[in-house]
């Protein structure tokens, strides 16, 4: 059976973007500051220099993508310690780092985290009124998986 997990009024928003979209997250997100800032951000190592830089606020930010960052936001991921990715991600270029890219969008799909992959999305996702509420999300139950794989 799936479980709940309450989600903060204050969201923990991660952000990344690869190369060619460093540019549109920036200007998103110097349009978004005031409500960004009052989330707890975190991000990829590039990508979180850059948005410390338009912020003025703290950042955690993680290794660069390419270097394990993808793979730190997925171990937060399953670990509980995200609600939200906001990821712009290249359609148009494969990265060196393809397969942690997928990695990235499949365990957030599988823990039901929030994550939009381009800029309309995130408006969406930003302007929510869930955003400043406490929210439950459910946390699915993959036991059936495993009690089939070990028959
Ligand atoms: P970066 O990583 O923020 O360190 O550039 C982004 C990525 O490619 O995953």
């Amino acid at each position: 059976m799936d479980s709940l997990r309450k989600m903060q009024p204050v969201k923990r928003i991660a952000l990344v973007a690869h190369d060619n979209k460093k540019a549109d997250l920036l200007d998103w997100v110097t349009y978004n500051k005031t409500v960004l800032a009052s989330h707890k951000l975190i991000a990829t190592g590039t990508t979180g220099t850059l948005l410390e830089k338009i912020l003025h606020v703290p950042v955690k930010k993680l290794m660069s993508g390419p270097l394990g960052g993808d793979q730190q936001l997925g171990a937060m991921i399953a670990e509980g310690k995200l609600d939200i990715i906001l990821f712009f991600w290249d359609p148009m270029m494969a990265q060196a780092h393809d397969s942690d890219v997928k990695a990235l969008l499949r365990i957030a799909v599988a823990w039901n985290i929030v994550i939009a992959c381009n800029r309309s999305t995130a408006d969406f996702v930003l302007t929510s009124l869930l955003m400043e509420e406490e929210h439950a999300i459910s946390i699915p139950d993959y036991s059936g998986y495993l009690n089939r794989m070990k028959e």
